[in-house]
């Protein structure tokens, strides 16, 4: 037991074991490789618009500070809790070295369900969060980017917060933000482009003709709706959407740019159409040729791994799938092809060190420069999970986090036990 036990963090812990066993990492070495360098639990008060006063539970998580500044995303949901937020770190440490970027993970997020608050308050909580936080984050120490339930808007009121405390502008501090506050051209789509590149790639090498071919995308927020639009202009066929209001499908392909458009208008899928109406429960178990789970984790569980029918299952949310979906999914490695979470979703916190490091500079790139180096680091990483998972005969997470986690290994290795 930890502070950090819980659902999420068990799971992350547990694959962490998986590949520890795999690189025989001694034991009393695992621990500091897996448990989170600093935790910080933060109360925010905030005056609610009928003039009483509120708190919301924050927290930030430093996984690890070996390989330079952590960076992750900041979460705003009611289930968020430091196990979860933990759990996100590790992951995004493992993600970070495997597509050799200079960061360790970290992952920040309040308890809040932020459609239920007005837009004044949410201001008020995220610069309360970010005032909060100031004493543990920097620029080369840990640098925030948005994540679910939080938006360009938000990234800009923490950077504004950030930067009035010390009293000149410090864009570096987040990533995510509007292009007219320091950010970058391509930040926007760059997640899910990158999934939807990934998955065009395994169609590619499948030998599936892009046209014709059919996708499912189960989250319809910044990574999900990007995902799809992009599948969508390659000629797939994308046949059902879904979103915490309901799902919609169609046989010969959904408008995904009007669906864009609409949830750009309200928020969500809510609305769109009451013929195209699915149900929500189904949708990870149609058949297709990629299915994109773009929302929660543990979304994947023994269970509907038993009853997956797409060929490539591209992991665009962080942790969608259970370790017991896992060994099923190794059972039908023949079938499925899986892009594990931290390869497929990297697209984003690479396109974040880009911003990163444009802001460092102030230097700003071209989109196509952002999107080509995109995808060079992308076919990169993916080159390199493959090869090790086809030498060491393991799955595609196995491979992927073992890269991961052995680079960072080298690096604790290399700078030794302070003090
Ligand atoms: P978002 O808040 O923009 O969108 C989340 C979407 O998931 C919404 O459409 C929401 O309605 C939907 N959703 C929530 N619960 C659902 C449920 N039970 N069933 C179906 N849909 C549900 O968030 P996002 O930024 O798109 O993040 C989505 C996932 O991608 C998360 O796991 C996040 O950690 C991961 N991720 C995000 C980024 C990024 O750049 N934003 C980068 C890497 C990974």
């Amino acid at each position: 037991m930890t502070v950090y036990s819980g659902p999420v963090f068990d799971m992350a812990a547990k694959q962490f074991a998986i590949i520890a066993d795999h690189l025989s990492i001694p034991l009393d070495e695992r621990d500091r490789l897996l448990l989170p360098k600093r935790a910080v639990t933060v109360s925010c008060p905030i005056r609610r618009d009928d003039g009483t006063v509120m708190v919301f539970e924050g927290y930030r998580v430093q996984h690890l500070l070996t390989r330079g500044p952590t960076k992750g995303g900041t979460r705003f949901a009611p289930t968020v809790g430091l196990g979860e937020v933990a759990a996100l770190a590790i992951w995004m440490s493992w993600k970070c070295a495997l597509v050799g970027l200079p960061y360790g993970g970290a992952k920040g997020g309040v308890s809040v369900d932020p459609s239920a608050i007005s837009k004044r308050e949410l201001e008020a909580l995220s610069r309360r969060y970010m005032q909060e936080m100031i004493p543990f984050v920097g620029p080369h120490t840990d640098v925030m980017a948005p994540d679910m339930g939080t938006n360009e808007q938000i990234m800009a009121w923490f950077m504004d917060t950030y930067s009035m405390h010390y009293g000149h502008t410090v864009m570096e501090i987040v990533t995510g933000k509007p292009l007219s506050a320091g950010g970058t051209l391509g930040r926007r789509e760059a997640t899910g482009r990158g999934v939807a590149y990934l998955a065009k790639r395994v169609l590619n090498d499948l030998a599936i003709n892009l046209n014709g071919a059919t996708a499912v995308v189960q989250g319809f927020g910044n990574v999900g709706s990007f995902a799809a639009l992009e599948l969508h202009r390659y000629g797939v066929k994308v046949i059902a959407v879904s979103d915490h209001t309901g799902a919609l499908y169609s046989a010969s392909g959904l408008d995904i740019p009007d669906l864009f458009r609409h949830a750009e208008r309200h928020g969500s899928l809510a609305g769109y159409s009451s013929e195209l109406q699915y149900d929500p429960r189904a949708v990870l178990t149609l058949a297709c040729d990629v299915l994109v789970p773009a929302a929660i984790e543990r979304v994947i569980d023994g269970d509907i791994a038993k009853r997956l029918r797409c060929r490539v299952l591209a992991e665009a949310a962080n942790g969608p799938t259970t370790p017991e979906a896992d060994l099923v999914l190794e059972q039908r490695r023949d079938e499925i092809f899986l892009i594990p979470d931290i390869l497929c979703n990297a697209g984003g916190v690479v396109v974040s060190y880009f911003e990163w490091v444009q802001d460092l500079q102030q230097l700003f790139w071209e989109e196509n420069e952002v999107t080509q180096r995109e995808c060079q680091i992308l076919d990169r990483a993916f080159d390199q999970v493959v090869t090790r998972a086809r030498r060491d005969n393991v799955a595609h997470r196995t491979a992927a986090s073992a890269i991961g986690v052995e680079r960072v290994r080298a690096a604790k290795t290399v700078r030794g036990l302070f003090p």
